[in-house]
């Protein structure tokens, strides 16, 4: 089969691999339908993080059931499903809890897409067919009148949006939210889209770059165009969604003593972080990864019912056999339709 593949720094090319075949009862063969590419790919393509050899492209997809193992339950062969893009059991204590990013049966950083972090090729979504270690526990069935494309990003950085946001909204209902956008683009939208669907008190949003601020104006936000120098107010949710220090620093001073400050990023680097300003101020400081398949079945439901519409941070779609260039140019959020 063909897989979208990072073979150097800089370099995409489409592969022939061997297909995947079904190993255990537990699992599912999907063909990916529209996969949409994570803030991360860029960075992991650029080489940003060391490459340990080629690797497979690809964490956020819609994708179509083609085979099931014996002992799923409730999913049919030619469903349509979100794919959760952390592998996970759905059994263990730290599934049950909910931390199923921290899946007690796997190494941490266990994900479709990302050898470069983990080392170990769990296969990429930009292929003809993925493997899903554990159907029950990491697919998410659609409803009919779901768009593939609209929902490609399901499988993560729209998670990642709405965790950064809806658990602090649901704490300390109607505060004003501030989103801080300076690294990744469609994460720090997301979390825009789910304060707005859930009734946060005001939503600003606070970036350089002029098609975020529009595209989050569009959304519902105030666009705040800064150079992170001067603060505007406080806020009693700020998410960070970026990895410069001084992105980091402006949305620091811009939290409310006693507020909440939510960190969605992954660090490259190691970063200031004034402690004693935290001590002195009480600001609650959250930080971690999504835990992708316990949220799913939090987050379809309100997109099936019209609260959440993902899909009005597409900004560019472009079919299979366009994917390998697209895959490296900018845009805020890509998603590939299989066609
Ligand atoms: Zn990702
Ligand atoms: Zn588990």
């Amino acid at each position: 089969m063909r897989q979208l593949t990072c073979t150097a720094p800089d370099r995409v090319e489409w592969l022939e691999v061997p297909e995947p075949r079904l190993e255990s009862d537990e699992q599912a063969l999907v063909r990916p339908l529209a996969v949409a590419r994570c803030d991360i790919d860029r960075i992991l393509i650029a080489g940003l993080i060391p490459h340990r050899g080629p690797f497979a492209l690809g964490h956020e997809c819609v994708g179509e059931i083609v085979a099931l193992g014996d002992a799923v339950r409730g999913l049919e062969v030619g469903q349509r499903v979100v794919v959760a893009f952390q592998s996970s059991c759905g059994k263990c204590r730290s599934c049950a809890a909910g931390y199923t990013a921290n899946c007690d049966a796997y190494p941490v950083l266990s994900d479709y897409g990302m050898q470069p972090l983990s080392g170990v090729e769990y296969g990429g979504m930009m292929s003809d067919l993925i493997r899903v270690p554990f159907a029950n526990a990491m697919l998410q069935p659609l409803a009919p009148s779901l768009d593939s494309v609209s929902l490609a990003s399901v499988s993560d950085n729209v998670l990642d949006g709405y965790r950064a946001v809806a658990p602090h909204l649901r704490e300390r209902p109607g505060s004003d939210v501030l989103v801080v956008s300076h690294g990744g683009p469609s994460i720090p939208l997301y979390a825009v889209q789910t304060a707005v669907a859930l009734g946060a008190g005001s939503v600003d949003f606070a970036s350089v770059d002029e098609e975020c601020l529009a595209l989050a104006e569009k959304l519902g936000a105030r666009p705040l165009r800064t150079d992170f120098g001067r603060r505007p107010r406080r806020y009693g949710i700020v998410v960070d969604a970026g990895t410069t220090a001084a992105g980091l620093d402006f949305a620091l001073r811009c939290t409310e003593p006693e507020g909440i400050f939510q960190s969605v990023s992954f660090y490259l680097t190691p970063m200031p972080m004034p402690l004693g300003k935290l001590y002195t101020l009480g600001l609650r400081f959250f930080i971690g990864r999504c835990h992708a398949a316990a949220l799913l079945p939090e987050v379809v439901p309100l997109i099936e019912r019209g609260r959440l519409r993902p899909g009005e941070v597409t900004t560019r779609v472009v079919g299979w056999d366009d994917a390998r260039e697209a895959f490296a140019e900018p845009a805020i959020k890509l998603v590939v339709e299989r066609s």
